[in-house]
């Protein structure tokens, strides 16, 4: 089954013969020599269609209005082929017929709900993730949208902020990997596939860096650090193609990043050459009023055209005041034609003026929404991306119990499983965990159910009968995390420890005796230090989409042997935050966690965290030997093979993540201990020996120094390989020569 979904990677599905850039262009430069200023102005404002789909309203007929004298150039949140057809309809009655383009959030699944997009990075399977990408683009384009505002290319280290839960994770190499995989996958290889939707790398840029992580809030960045951790995966989804980026709502350095030339005009079209357009987040051209850097809309809408934002999403900021600022020589008109330039680019490659409906029709979208094979896909990657925090004498995968009792607020939990930003009709198909297990246990178990306590609230009148329901049963599958509205947009949390009384729970299940299986759920890194210390096995499941239940079922008992490796660290105290593995030695290192005296460490904490970055355990066991390296030193121009043994030592087949990590030993700028590199995922059996090679060469080596060079620097270097971030397995010098 996957291997037919996989079929578009290969080029091999139905493909609209693309004009070639230079017809593009042609037909733009015709397009544009025609519109007045109003219709280019038209092409550069997005209107939500809430107000049209849902009850009348004066936006309603004000709206119908403006599309029908092309002055709106796209909506957001109309979706579906009845209503993107008509509002299309309407469009196309405009003076030029321009087709709107229609705009959505798709960030994990249209129909079919795939896993959150942090819980899809644990996966560190790349495949897996174009593929979700992908199913999620077929679903959308079927349902009449072109374009979603997605992936989130965010770079987090701060869980307090709810959206790392849109994103990849903290790390930079995996941040970009990812990115490119999801562009491509929403995309595919070129604009124009019937099956494809148009990829928007966000936010642009450094929104994942607000302090203290309040959502919204500022940031203040060197521009190393911003070169080096935050764009990378930004220059990935460009480098992929991604036809759209979205800029942010955060000031970047005192600049709010929708006015930032520096971002959009310097950065992304200057250096990076970039062809695509950039749209507003929701708002944020007119919110730079109450940031205190416009006065007025109008003169926000001045800075924001000024600075390269091409199309305003919700703002009331192009629409009633960009023609005016450019008859009044506030804005050159030069600026706006190259933005309508590379609105109308998209819509020619997207092949809009050829069929403006783009194969949009009833039938389509009926066989195309929650086709069986996308199920079989969310399935998949849903297990693929749970995570195996801990599994003390091998409690999984279950097998010999008879009685299985699941307890906790999630247990029966549908619509949390989906998590945030998703656009499904209904919650009633999804498999809640107790579906799923009953479903896999048939007649080899009886499963108990309670559900012990809310998520949020303090009451604990629902114990007595969790604590009977254990005490019937020879395992407790423990269902707690947060709620699917926790995480996500303005969802951040001062405390990210479980909400409520759950951890009280675990601890009246605990004092039965009975085994305790925790499955945690949730769009963050959580902290359950009691659970850590006394659960005997933890799951780390996410929020893991419409086929939750049955993944976890998989996992649980052993059909699929857990692969997913944390993409960001789980921290023991929310005073860690924000964290990452790539910690500085400091003048100060903390050598041995008793010493720390005049050390750089907490005398409250420990410096480490409670999971690490790329911890993920397995069933079965990996050895790592015999490294070799082709040599021990290069110079700047070659590259180095770096190779090794894995050998599945347990006995089921499984998967490793193996992590190559580096670090630069002295430098003119400090490195971190540790960086990610390269990484691959490996399928044993049992017995089973693979060599795996990584090639080094010199950009692996380099990093910005104080000039914002991108250098390799001469001298040696610490190479190491390993399970996770904190479980380095073999490791070697390198040196890199003059
Ligand atoms: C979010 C974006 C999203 C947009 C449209 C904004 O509030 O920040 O990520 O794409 O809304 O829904």
């Amino acid at each position: 089954l996957l291997g037919t979904l996989l079929l578009p990677f290969t080029g091999l599905h139905a493909q609209r013969a693309t004009p070639s850039p230079a017809a593009v262009e042609q037909r733009v430069t015709a397009l544009l020599g025609q519109m007045t200023l109003e219709e280019k102005v038209g092409q550069l404002v997005q209107y939500s269609g809430r107000e049209l789909t849902g009850p009348a309203s004066n936006r309603k007929t004000d709206l119908l209005n403006s599309i029908r004298s092309g002055q709106v150039g796209s909506m957001l949140n109309v979706k579906g082929v009845a209503d993107t057809r008509a509002i299309q309809a309407e469009a196309l009655k405009s003076r030029l017929h321009i087709p709107l383009l229609f705009a959505l959030d798709v960030i994990h699944g249209y129909q079919t709900v795939f896993p959150v997009p942090l819980g899809e990075a644990a996966s560190w399977d790349l495949d897996a993730i174009r593929l979700s990408a992908h199913v999620a683009a077929k679903e959308a384009a079927a349902s009449g949208i072109h374009w979603t505002f997605a992936p989130m290319v965010d770079v987090g280290r701060d869980a307090r902020w709810g959206r790392v839960m849109e994103g990849a994770g903290e790390d930079t190499y995996l941040g970009s990997q990812i990115a490119k995989a999801r562009v491509l996958g929403f995309q595919g290889e070129k604009l124009g596939g019937t099956d494809a939707v148009m990829a928007c790398a966000k936010h642009f840029a450094a929104y994942g860096a607000a302090l203290a992580g309040r959502d919204y809030n500022a940031v203040d960045m060197s521009e190393q650090q911003l070169w080096e951790t935050y764009l990378p995966p930004f220059k990935a989804a460009a480098d992929a193609g991604a036809a759209t980026f979205m800029n942010s709502f955060n000031a970047l350095n005192g600049v709010p990043a929708t006015a930032s030339s520096h971002l959009q005009r310097d950065i992304l079209k200057g250096q990076w050459n970039y062809q695509g357009f950039v749209v507003s987040d929701w708002g944020s051209i007119r919110e730079m009023v109450p940031w205190g850097f416009a006065p007025t809309v109008a003169d926000a809408a001045q800075k924001a055209m000024t600075a390269g934002n091409d199309m305003d999403m919700e703002n009331d900021a192009y629409g009633p005041h960009l023609a005016q600022l450019v008859q009044s020589g506030q804005v050159p008109v030069a600026l706006v034609d190259d933005a309508v330039r590379r609105v109308l680019r998209k819509k020619f490659e997207l092949g809009l003026f050829d069929d403006p409906y783009k194969f949009s029709d009833a039938k389509r979208e009926r066989n195309v929404l929650r086709d069986p094979q996308h199920l079989v896909a969310a399935r998949d990657v849903a297990r693929k991306s749970m995570v195996l925090l801990k599994n003390e004498n091998r409690l999984l995968p279950l097998g010999q119990q008879r009685t299985i009792a699941v307890i906790g607020p999630l247990g029966k939990s549908k619509r949390d499983l989906a998590g945030g930003w998703t656009v499904i009709a209904d919650t009633a198909h999804i498999v809640s965990a107790f579906e799923g297990l009953t479903q896999r246990a048939g007649k080899k178990a009886r499963l108990l159910y309670a559900k012990g306590c809310e998520i949020t609230g303090d009451s604990r009148t629902g114990f007595a009968q969790a604590v009977e329901t254990a005490k019937a049963a020879d395992v407790v599958v423990l269902c707690v995390g947060e709620s699917w509205d926790m995480s996500g947009e303005a969802k951040s949390r001062a405390d990210i420890h479980l909400p409520g009384v759950q951890e009280e729970l675990f601890q009246a299940l605990k004092a039965t005796g009975k085994p305790i299986v925790a499955v945690v759920m949730g769009g963050r890194p959580l902290i359950f230090n009691t659970m850590a210390d006394q659960a005997d096995a933890i799951l780390y499941a996410w929020f893991p989409g419409s086929e939750g239940g049955h993944a976890l079922a998989d996992v649980l008992f052993g059909d699929y042997n857990p692969s997913g490796k944390l993409p960001s660290s789980f921290p023991r105290s929310v005073g860690q935050l924000p964290l990452s593995y790539q910690q500085y030695n400091t003048g100060r290192p903390v050598t041995k966690p008793t010493d720390i005296t005049y050390k750089s460490a907490y005398i409250d904490e420990l410096n480490t965290p409670r999971y690490a970055f790329g911890h993920g355990l397995s069933y079965t066991t990996f050895r790592y030997a015999n490294l070799k390296l082709s040599q021990p030193t290069m110079r700047p121009s070659e590259t180095v093979q770096v190779q090794f043994t894995l050998t599945n030592t347990g006995s089921v087949a499984g998967e490793e993540v193996v992590q190559l990590y580096l670090r630069d030993l002295v430098s003119s700028v400090v490195r971190p201990v540790k960086e990610l590199k390269d990484f691959r995922k490996v399928m044993l059996k049992p017995g089973q020996s693979q060599t795996i090679s990584f090639t080094i060469n010199q950009d692996k080596l380099a990093f910005y120094n104080s000039q914002l060079q991108w250098t390799a620097e001469p001298g040696d270097f610490r190479l190491m390989i390993g399970s996770a971030s904190n479980d380095i397995r073999l490791e070697s010098k390198l040196v890199l020569a003059p």
